[in-house]
């Protein structure tokens, strides 16, 4: 099996490493992932600028490539021109931090995937919910193990997987559970602040600790200690609604 890897959080985050050591074991990986954090770049593509390739080493050995480009950027890239063979999955992450409810809109991992999903092939993204002392062992070990069953079973044109697991032991985490999508997001604010020429600038912040009644959603899953499996797709068309907006008669 061909496995194209990459992620958002950079070719030298943690996650991807972790995630790189688990799938080499199903068959030959490629890691094509941005030289720098591009978190929350969603499904930014680069055209104004060109995209620079290096190769990228780990403990001085070869671990892949790094690119001046977004998750999508790196995806589009590896699949047209740097890998020999088309890859018979996508994997990407593993990401420091849930992505969950609306979050994906915003996600460089889903995006990662989305973009493999796009080109036609079984996309997965995978995510751990924390941002301090991750443990990439467990999140690692069921990528291995949901890549396993994707290469055994086939999604629909056009749906790939998205993942999200607990952030607590592996003997902890009570199971796997399939989840749709919360209908949840971050609550951001916007701190104030003063250059060192005294012109005001502003800075996101947020938090992410929303109300969910949905008891089905990604984020209640993981809350729950299960690790949530989200079929999502990008045909963004709101169907239920066709009729009725023909009957705006515009
Ligand atoms: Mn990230």
């Amino acid at each position: 099996m061909e496995i194209l890897i990459t992620n958002d959080d950079g070719i030298y985050a943690e996650g991807i490493a972790a995630l790189a050591a688990a799938l080499k074991k199903m068959g030959n990986v490629t890691v094509v992932a941005p030289d720098t954090q591009r978190s929350a770049v969603g499904h930014a593509i680069t055209l104004a600028d060109p995209l620079r390739v290096n190769e990228a080493r780990r403990n001085g050995n070869f671990f892949g490539y790094a690119t001046s480009g977004t998750p999508a950027d790196c995806v589009k890239l590896a699949i047209k021109t740097l890998m020999k063979k088309k890859p018979d999955l996508v994997v990407s992450g593993i990401n420091l931090g849930a992505n969950t409810g609306y979050n994906i809109l915003y996600s460089g991992t889903v995006s990662g995937a989305t973009e493999g999903a796009l080109l036609g092939i079984p996309s997965l993204a995978v995510s751990l919910d924390t941002f301090v002392r991750p443990d990439f062992s467990a999140a690692a070990a069921f990528s291995a193990k949901i890549a396993a069953a994707m290469k055994k079973h086939r999604l629909p044109a056009g749906t790939l997987l998205n993942v999200n697991v607990p952030a607590i032991p592996a003997s902890k985490i009570k199971g796997a559970r399939v989840t749709n999508q919360s209908r949840t997001s971050f609550n951001d604010w916007f701190d104030m602040r003063k250059d060192p020429r005294g012109q005001i600038y502003y800075w996101m912040d947020g938090d992410f600790k929303p109300k969910d009644s949905d008891t089905s959603s990604d984020l209640n899953a993981v809350r729950a200690g299960y690790i949530s499996i989200t079929p999502i797709q990008f045909d963004l068309t709101d169907y239920k609604f066709i009729t009725e907006l023909e009957n705006w008669k515009i």
